[in-house]
């Protein structure tokens, strides 16, 4: 399906280009209105643990960042009782969203609440964000643009202890019942804090593969099952993941430039750094093949060129970067609370569609993420390659 196109301010726009703006400005939602009466039929909620999302025609997952009227972007209820969005007043489209669960009133034989241990991501994803506590953040050392690490720091500068996490079973009863019971999800994302051990998150990371195996089995799981974790001081620690049912596993770099890496994020610049990222992640390419190894990019804390030769970089060895969109609302980032414009995003997506074509990488998902850009970029890059082929004058030149 071709990307659809909307009038924004006088300026036509695609879905790719509306979602950048909506996730980099948040939006407006004036009225609880929207929330009572559709969220009755549909996945919809004011609470930022149930991490919502709308659609935009053609079935592009945005994230719903309610940010309040410093937003342009307002989400409406029209007379119809069809959800629209406006830019201030004027329409910009009518939205939907994923259809409503029960997956947010369930807990596990625990007790444990599934609000707040897992979120379903667009249609078809199940993700758990923050397993565990991360001790870099712990330390001092958060990420600036991370939410969680970020909540980690200042509990821990209030002397206030940090809720329970969750036990492998408990994630593995959670993916049961959006995977199986539900069917709401068919790919499962895992990640948990960074901590400082030489051997990272590998053996936590094995213990919730083995609970996910003994309940619903790895195997079955429709889609893929993709494990975000902290390089270890050994690569080769991470064949240990895939032997127990990851599909594939990322390392983010997050920032490509050492010296705003040092600044945005450092306890992963100080404890892990790029290298040992890089070291681990040519290993799973080598050994386990391309497509394998990923590493997101919070995309927009830094220069285009730089971000573009670290995606660059990867690619050409058969790893996929990941194109995560910076939500400056909430957390500054070097001071900065505002994102690089889109004719920034436009030269991202543009970009990522020719590394993707021309190294055959295919980033995971199925029908889109939150606030991620690769997925929708990989689905339709014959479109976006096609205008910017049609568009290209490099012929003049020659
Ligand atoms: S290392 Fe990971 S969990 Fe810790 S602050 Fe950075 S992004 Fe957040």
């Amino acid at each position: 399906m071709s990307l659809r196109k909307f009038k924004v301010n006088g300026k036509d726009l695609d879905a790719l280009e509306l979602k950048v703006l909506l996730i980099t400005n948040g939006i407006n939602v004036p009225s609880a209105d929207v929330y009572e009466q559709l969220g009755r039929t549909h996945r919809l909620s004011p609470d930022p643990l149930e991490c919502s999302c709308l659609l935009l025609p053609g079935n592009i997952v945005v994230h719903l960042a309610a940010v309040g009227p410093r937003s342009p972007f307002n989400l409406r209820l029209g007379e119809s009782g069809q959800a629209y969005l406006a830019y201030h007043d004027e329409f910009v489209t009518e939205v939907s969203f994923p259809p409503a669960t029960r997956f947010y009133e369930q807990q596990t034989s625990n007790g444990r609440p599934f609000r707040g241990t897992g979120v379903l991501q667009g249609v078809d994803v199940l993700s758990f964000a923050y397993l565990w506590s991360c001790e870099y953040a712990q330390a001092g050392l958060a990420c600036q643009f991370c939410h969680t690490g970020g909540y980690t720091e200042q509990q821990v500068r209030a002397g206030q202890a940090e809720p329970a996490f969750p036990t492998p079973r408990d994630v593995a009863e959670v993916v049961e019942h959006a995977v199986n019971t539900e069917k709401v999800a068919k790919h499962v994302q895992i990640t948990g804090g960074s901590t400082m051990n030489p051997q990272a998150e590998c053996d936590r990371v094995i213990a919730v593969l083995n609970a996910i195996d003994s309940v619903t089995g790895c195997d079955k799981i429709p889609g893929e099952i993709v494990i975000f974790t902290t390089p270890p001081s050994d690569p080769v620690a991470i064949d240990d993941l895939f032997a127990a049912g990851a599909d594939r596993v990322a390392c983010d770099i997050e920032v490509w430039d050492e010296n705003l890496a040092r600044q945005i994020c450092p306890g992963k610049s100080r404890l892990t750094g790029r290298q040992r990222h890089l070291d681990t992640l040519q290993h799973i390419a080598e050994k386990f093949g391309p497509n394998k190894a990923c590493s997101s990019f919070v995309v927009g804390v830094e220069p285009l060129e730089s971000f573009l030769a670290g995606a660059e970089y990867l690619a050409q060895r058969g790893i996929v970067p990941i194109v995560s969109i910076w939500m400056p609302h909430g957390r500054p980032v070097l001071g900065k609370t505002a994102a690089p414009g889109l004719d920034y995003y436009r030269q991202v997506r543009d970009r990522i569609a020719e590394l993707y074509a021309q190294y055959d990488i295919e980033p995971p998902g199925g029908a889109g993420f939150n606030v991620c850009l690769c997925r929708d970029t990989w689905n339709h890059r014959a479109e976006i390659l096609g205008k910017k082929a049609a568009t290209c004058d490099c012929h003049l030149a020659q």
